[in-house]
């Protein structure tokens, strides 16, 4: 739900501008507009980050379940 601070009020995101401004005051307030044509846009290469990164964590946090069970 974008909120608009001038108008003080939400706005469903149908009844923005295309560009994502508010149609009372011309605000700049859409989140959810923005959001979803930039989640499209996302570079696969972003995705490429994001796939190493959990697999890489994932393996650290293997590593260190294996490590507090050698304490024992
Ligand atoms: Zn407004």
């Amino acid at each position: 739900m974008p909120w608009c601070d001038p108008c003080d009020r939400f706005f469903n995101p149908n009844t923005l501008h295309q560009d994502g401004t508010c149609p009372q005051c011309g605000t700049k307030i859409a989140t959810v507009v923005a959001d979803q044509s930039a989640w499209r846009s996302v570079p696969w290469h972003f995705w490429l980050v994001v796939a190493s990164l959990v697999s890489y964590l994932g393996w650290r946090a293997v590593q260190g379940f294996v490590w507090v069970l050698a304490q024992f």
